[in-house]
């Protein structure tokens, strides 16, 4: 078998790891994603993230989202998956909603395949009010993306609020108001946080 992401041969190490699913990456890739569990803060929330984003973790991410490369999708949560099934177990999987624009042109929501093996229950009715894009926001803009979630959903107990990268802060702080009338108690992980953007 080779690595998704650099194409090498995976040597036996990878193979024979602790987990009992194979690692889609070789040794080296793996190494360079550099997982570490730490949670941060930003905006007040307590966010728990997993990888830095800039570094390996970031062109995966690009390929995967805008090179609409499906097959990365385990890459991200290996490793992690288990102990988010074993950890927020009873709690319902909030997925930070994209803008319906993007789903179209990827084919498939980024976020949900990337989650499928997490065994929560998904939160439904959670959606953008307007096709506002993320990327490259100033101070207003970024404060109308916070204004630009609403959930028409259920009454929840305790939710995993779930995101790829946090960078400003400004959607996952969004879907967290929208949500919180609604919910006995909200956790926050964003698989990467960059730490460059945050606190402004
Ligand atoms: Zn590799």
């Amino acid at each position: 078998m080779r690595c998704l992401y650099c194409g090498k041969k995976k040597t036996k190490e990878s193979l024979t790891s602790f987990f009992l699913e194979e690692d889609p990456l070789c040794v080296d890739c793996r190494k360079q994603m550099g997982s570490q569990r730490k949670t941060i803060e930003v905006k007040g929330m307590k966010i728990e993230t997993f990888y830095e984003y800039d570094s390996l973790y970031k062109s995966l991410l690009i390929q995967y989202k805008e090179c609409y490369d499906e097959a990365l999708k385990d890459v991200f949560l290996y490793g992690i998956v288990d102990y988010i099934n074993l950890r927020y177990h009873g709690y319902h999987l909030a997925l930070v909603p994209s803008s319906i624009q993007k789903r179209k042109e990827r084919g498939f929501d980024h976020l949900e395949l990337m989650c499928e093996k997490i065994k929560l229950k998904r939160v439904k009715g959670l959606r953008m009010k307007t096709e506002l894009i993320q990327e490259g926001k100033n101070a207003e803009q970024r404060r109308e993306m916070e204004d630009n979630y609403i959930y028409e959903g259920e009454d929840l107990g305790k939710v995993l609020l779930f995101d790829d990268v946090v960078t400003t802060g400004s959607s996952l702080m969004g879907t967290f108001w929208a949500i919180k009338g609604k919910t006995a108690k909200i956790k926050v992980l964003s698989l990467a946080y960059k730490s460059k953007g945050l606190h402004n």
